[in-house]
């Protein structure tokens, strides 16, 4: 059983509404023992400039503040980071000064466009668009390592589908399996955990992020180390989806979840 929900957003976040007691309480109602805030932080955001530049000093407070309400449940402080190479020193930096329980590097930007967008597919194969967003993946790991997860690896697949169809949206895993066995084999060499996101499923998706064909390369390749959030910015998709893969981990060989407290890893049992 899924216990925490590890990646959620609020009104913190510039694409979220949800006020942080209504998360919480979401995730007291379906049973979690523990939920991890990880609000957006996309500086130079290139579609809406600022719009996810986090006052993370407010932030920090609502959940400090969330925390002594909530004694029942384990409230934690971490941040979703839209990693851009160039941005790699000043992420550093700013991680030096803000302390946080866990930090989820995700790949949001690609050169300057988000694949949420349509014209990231523009005028090119799903195959193409797939393959740029890996590279660019590669290079933001090589110049950037200050982070706990890697978040949704094939976060580009879930917009591939909504533009482009199911069917010509689909990744051809083969196509793309050299590059993502070299991601895999960088987070197993930097003990970074692999985040499996449920945001998938409402993106008329049938699997998380990544696809178990992925997440069983990742299993057969040594990693152990996962990480489980929803996505969610919205209080009903707390823990969304989390019964199935849950079941699907534990047939992959998965057996615990890994929680960051502090940013030091806590296993907790699948
Ligand atoms: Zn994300
Ligand atoms: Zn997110």
């Amino acid at each position: 059983m899924i216990t925490w929900d590890t990646h959620l957003h609020t009104e913190f976040s510039g694409d979220s509404t949800a006020r942080v007691n209504d998360m919480i309480n979401a995730g007291r109602s379906k049973g979690l023992k523990g939920m991890v805030f990880t609000d957006h932080l996309d500086w130079n955001y290139p579609n809406e400039p600022g719009l996810f530049d986090l006052d993370f000093y407010s932030y920090l407070d609502a959940m400090n503040l969330a925390m002594t309400q909530n004694p029942d449940i384990e409230i934690r402080k971490g941040i979703e980071i839209g990693l851009q190479p160039h941005l790699a020193e000043r992420h550093r930096e700013f991680l030096n000064k803000v302390t946080f329980d866990f930090v989820i590097g995700s790949i949001h930007v690609v050169d300057k466009r988000d694949p949420y967008y349509p014209e990231f597919f523009k005028d090119r194969s799903a195959d193409e668009a797939y393959g740029e967003y890996l590279e660019c993946m590669k290079e933001n790991l090589l110049t950037f390592t200050d982070f706990d997860a890697l978040g949704h690896l094939d976060y580009v697949v879930r917009y591939g589908i909504r533009h482009l169809g199911q069917s010509l949206g689909s990744m051809s895993f083969y196509k793309h399996r050299p590059i993502i066995e070299e991601i895999l084999q960088f987070l197993i060499k930097n003990e970074k955990a692999l985040e499996i996101n449920t945001g998938s499923f409402r993106n008329n998706m049938t699997e998380p992020n990544p696809s178990y064909e992925i997440i069983k390369l990742y299993y057969d390749m040594g990693g152990r180390l996962i990480t489980i959030g929803s996505d969610a910015h919205k209080p009903e998709n707390v823990a969304d989806g989390f019964d199935g893969v849950a079941l699907r981990l534990k047939e992959i060989g998965f057996t615990s979840q890994a929680v960051y407290i502090s940013r030091i890893i806590h296993e907790m049992p699948l």
